[in-house]
């Protein structure tokens, strides 16, 4: 029997229009590529948001049609993710930080229509000149004043704003219709396009608001460090307004000092961001004696945040929830709050709990699968790889067969390419990618845990274990460490941390300083360039 209720479909455009007659007076505070600081209410966002929609029609673009951008956290780039899919077309979002050739794989494999680009990036785009696909057109993310003299044809944001109405008949689309597309990074291979519905995009929304109402909650003042290019910032555009929460939008200003000031001066309560970031903030704050005042919850998540991080802010008394999650996923797959039955856990316990990933979020199913695709038990110990399905999980990737093929499993699952154990009460502790794991003598031993203890080394700025090849065991550990000036702290050192969490085969062979860990695009800890880099290093027993 069905039942009979109406069936509104899902649109991400209702989050904003919420946001404007309810939270009209929260805003999104921008620091802006033109150098200022901007501010402006989710109800006059809500009415740009209009006269964006129009100013696309007049350039042509239909429902279905791929809308890029390339721009930092800001207001434009918010309206554009509202506008976009509110007029029925898709917000593929791209990440400046690409190689020129994923950049243009990309731009042809969306069939990119208008690229919108942020001042910052234009030098980019002028490199690439001669190789953009011929019909794409480019508007710069600015005013007619600050447009820059350029050999490319651009046209001006706001000016193809200005002459429209503040109101826009939004149509009523089918849920299941596309409104983003973001590539993965593509760290092995070509990009691949997760195509995000209202549906999901809405439904995640609510997901990660009720599931981290610390961060999510009208007033918060958030501040979303994760770039709007990277996976929709992590839901927060989407989150926020429907809570009733400010955004307060960094620009390209993600050093230390910048984002300390930002957040005293705009009072911000919550920040997302990648470890790497969380370094820099860390190295404010303790210049500083104290952390940003109002600030209540950092959320790290995108690579594992170290124990020695968490312990860092908690003893500040900055709430920590480590995530984790995946752009197939929209991208929250898991959140490690600790549930406040258990608040009389010691602070070595908190933080230890802490360093697991967390427990699913509602809208999410975790599986853990051995080699031959059968499950195995939640009991903390096995270990295997992760599957996930959900209402914001892909079903396959956008125009990509064998990619998709490759990672789907025979019951519709999704292969994460992660290797992990749940417990029994639902926390889940990620070993390792399954290509970072490091294999020796047909054990696995896990280049996370053994980072973790090797951050907790006063001297260490940052750190990175690899697989080196090895004759017999067929890979050997190496740590890979940047020091603290004028610091050398010593493999022996290591070993003596180590040993009391590790077996000794499963300790590092050699320890190799480095002045600055390879980046991914998304900031991550890049281990691909880092192995390629040490692919002629040999280890001390093979030499
Ligand atoms: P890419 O790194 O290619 O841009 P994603 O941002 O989607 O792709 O990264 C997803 C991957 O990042 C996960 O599969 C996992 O390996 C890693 N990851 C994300 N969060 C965490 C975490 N909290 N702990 C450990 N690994 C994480």
């Amino acid at each position: 029997m069905q039942g009979l209720m109406m069936n509104r479909p899902l649109a991400v455009i209702d989050l904003l229009r919420y946001a404007a007659e309810i939270h009209s007076n929260e805003e999104i505070v921008s620091v802006r590529t033109e150098g200022d600081l901007h501010r402006q209410d989710y109800a006059r966002t809500f009415e740009r948001t209009a006269q964006l929609a129009h100013g696309l029609a007049a350039l042509g673009i239909e429902p279905g049609d791929r809308v890029a951008t390339l721009a930092w956290n800001g207001y434009r780039h918010f309206e554009l993710y509202y506008a976009i899919s509110g007029m029925g077309a898709v917000c593929h979002t791209i990440n400046p930080r690409l190689s020129a050739e994923q950049m243009l794989f990309i731009l042809n494999h969306a069939e990119d229509r208008v690229l919108f680009v942020d001042l910052t990036f234009v030098p980019i785009l002028e490199a690439l000149k001669d190789h953009l696909p011929a019909n794409l057109r480019l508007v710069v993310m600015t005013d007619a004043a600050h447009s820059p003299e350029s050999a490319l044809d651009l046209e001006c944001y706001e000016d193809l704003i200005a002459p429209h109405p503040t109101e826009y008949d939004w149509p009523d689309l089918p849920e299941e219709t596309a409104a983003g597309l973001c590539y993965t990074s593509g760290t092995t291979g070509n990009p691949k396009g997760s195509l995000y519905s209202h549906r999901s995009t809405v439904l995640h929304a609510l997901f990660i608001a009720v599931t981290l109402p610390r961060s999510l909650h009208e007033g918060a003042r958030l501040l979303p460090v994760v770039p709007m290019f990277h996976v929709n910032s992590w839901g927060m555009p989407y989150a926020a307004p429907i809570v009733g929460a400010s955004l307060i939008m960094p620009g390209g200003k993600l050093d230390g000092p910048s984002l300390y000031d930002l957040m005293e001066s705009e009072n911000v309560t919550a920040s997302w961001g990648v470890p790497t970031v969380w370094l820099g903030l860390r190295a404010e704050i303790e210049a500083r004696g104290k952390p940003p005042s109002a600030l209540d919850q950092v959320v790290i998540g995108g690579s594992a945040a170290p124990r020695s991080m968490i312990a860092f802010f908690e003893t500040q008394g900055v709430d920590v929830c480590h995530a984790w999650g995946m752009t197939e996923m929209s991208p929250v797959g898991t959140t490690g709050q600790i549930p406040n039955s258990d608040s009389d856990v010691t602070f070595e316990d908190r933080v230890a709990r802490k360093s697991l990933q967390g427990r699913r979020i509602f809208g999410v199913d975790l599986k853990i699968v051995d080699e031959a695709g059968q499950r195995l038990p939640q009991d903390g110990k096995a270990v295997g790889e992760l599957y996930v399905r959900g209402n914001a999980v892909i079903s396959g990737y956008f125009n990509d067969e064998a990619a998709t093929k490759a990672a789907m499993d025979s019951e519709c699952w999704f292969g994460t390419g992660d290797v992990a154990s749940i417990s029994p009460n639902g926390y889940l502790s990620i070993q390792d990618r399954s290509k970072d794991l490091i294999k020796s003598g047909g054990e696995w031993i896990s280049s996370i845990d053994l980072e973790n203890i090797a951050m907790s080394h006063p001297d260490v700025a940052n750190c990175a274990v690899i697989a080196i090849a090895h004759p017999k065991w067929d890979e050997r550990p190496v740590l890979v460490v940047v020091p603290k000036e004028g610091c050398e702290p010593t493999l022996q050192e290591f070993h003596d941390l180590m040993s009391e969490h590790f077996a000794k085969w499963q300790l590092p062979d050699d320890l190799v300083f480095i002045d600055a860990l390879p980046l991914t695009a998304t900031g991550k800890v890049s281990k691909l360039t880092l192995r390629r880099k040490f692919a002629d290093y040999v280890l001390p027993d093979v030499r």
